[in-house]
């Protein structure tokens, strides 16, 4: 538990929150801000900031409960879809430093945008560029 972390004291209960799901290692409630109807968040109950903070057990924890509730929310609001992501740090627009990831149901003409456009604009990467970054991430991640 971090002391100064929202999400640590919605975990503590020190905080209110409409908790929709809890486990052992994930709690997850809704967005008080919400992008959509049912938007979720679900978090490990751990204090970690990123992705690559959190310990392998505890984010399978939290894609398991991901990959649990996202098909709930989505009938609950009867939603067409959902845009299902994590903001992974600072640059990535992260807010709350605690691990947390949003399901957010999404509707036919809903004005929203996929994805493809949360970074910017596209980089303009040659073939051989993307051979070395394929082969660069392959290596490090050590298993193909
Ligand atoms: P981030 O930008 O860090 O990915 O998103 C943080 C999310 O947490 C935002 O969508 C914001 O509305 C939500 N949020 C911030 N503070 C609270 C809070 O105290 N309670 C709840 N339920 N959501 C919060
Ligand atoms: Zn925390």
């Amino acid at each position: 538990m971090a002391d100064d972390c929202i999400f640590c004291q919605i975990v503590d209960g020190e905080i209110p929150a409409r908790v929709v799901y809890e486990d052992a290692d994930v709690l997850a409630f809704l967005d008080a801000n919400p992008l959509a109807p049912g938007h979720t968040l679900v978090i490990p109950k751990a204090h970690h900031e990123t992705l690559g903070d959190l310990p392998p057990e505890s984010g399978e924890m939290t894609f398991a409960a991901l990959h649990y509730l996202t098909p709930i929310v989505e009938d609950v609001v009867d939603a067409d879809a959902s845009t299902v992501a994590f903001n992974n740090g600072e640059a990535a627009g992260q807010e709350v430093p605690h691990v947390h990831g949003h399901i957010i149901p999404r509707f036919e003409g809903d004005g929203g945008t996929p994805i493809h456009a949360v970074a910017g604009g596209r980089p303009d990467l040659a073939d051989d560029e993307l051979d070395d970054l394929a082969d660069d991430i392959a290596d490090a991640a050590g298993e193909t």
